[in-house]
């Protein structure tokens, strides 16, 4: 009967691997081939390496209109965000600027950010930090320039007191926005901060 129930509710709203959009059976952002070709990250502060079927997730949660991702996505957030020893008071997602997020028709760090937050018991602080300036996207940028473009991009508001605070992003580069991000919440007032992306880019400072 469950399994009748199951199959019946899947093909009411089917789910679907982030990675190959092959259809899978149980609630999970991949299925097994894509979990087993997808690489844990390497350092603390993601949950993979960018690359593979992570990758192919993430270009469909950003730019293919696939928000209902975030679910299953951000819930592997969640786990790595449990693993970590640090305690905190609230998830602040690194904003997109309104234009852009008037665009897109949402903001992926905000969704990634509630999934990790409710997994943590904490409030997630979607206006926590606020774009100042529109950055020109930072995919086509030399390292150098990433730093200079972002620098100031970013303040914290609405922080309700939050002094340790989760940072929360999808993808991280060179890092330089996660550190200006982090910088404007510290001015903010928040005394920790921590940083948690779904994918961490390998990219060394001459690229
Ligand atoms: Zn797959």
């Amino acid at each position: 009967m469950r399994k009748v129930l199951r199959g019946f509710l899947a093909l009411l709203a089917p789910l679907r691997c982030a990675g190959c959009d092959e259809p899978i059976d149980v609630p999970a952002a991949f299925c097994d081939a894509c979990a087993a070709s997808n690489q844990l990250a390497a350092l603390p502060g993601a949950v993979f390496e960018y690359g593979g079927p992570v990758a192919d997730a993430i270009q469909r949660f950003k730019y293919e209109g696939r928000s209902e991702l975030a679910t299953a996505l951000g819930a592997l957030m969640a786990e790595e965000a449990l693993r970590s020893s640090a305690r905190f008071d609230a998830v602040v997602p690194v904003p997109l600027h309104w234009r852009r997020r008037r665009a897109r028709g949402y903001d992926q760090a905000a969704l990634l950010a509630k999934p990790v937050a409710k997994a943590l018991g904490v409030p997630a602080l979607l206006r926590g930090l606020r774009r100042v300036r529109n950055t020109p996207s930072q995919v086509d940028l030399p390292f150098g320039e990433r730093q200079r473009n972002v620098r100031r991009a970013f303040a914290a508001s609405r922080l309700r007191g939050a002094r340790r605070v989760l940072l929360v992003d999808d993808v991280r580069t060179t890092g330089a926005t996660i550190r200006a991000a982090s910088e404007a919440l510290t001015e903010g007032g928040a005394l920790e901060v921590h940083s948690l992306v779904l994918a961490a880019r390998v990219l060394s400072e001459a690229a």
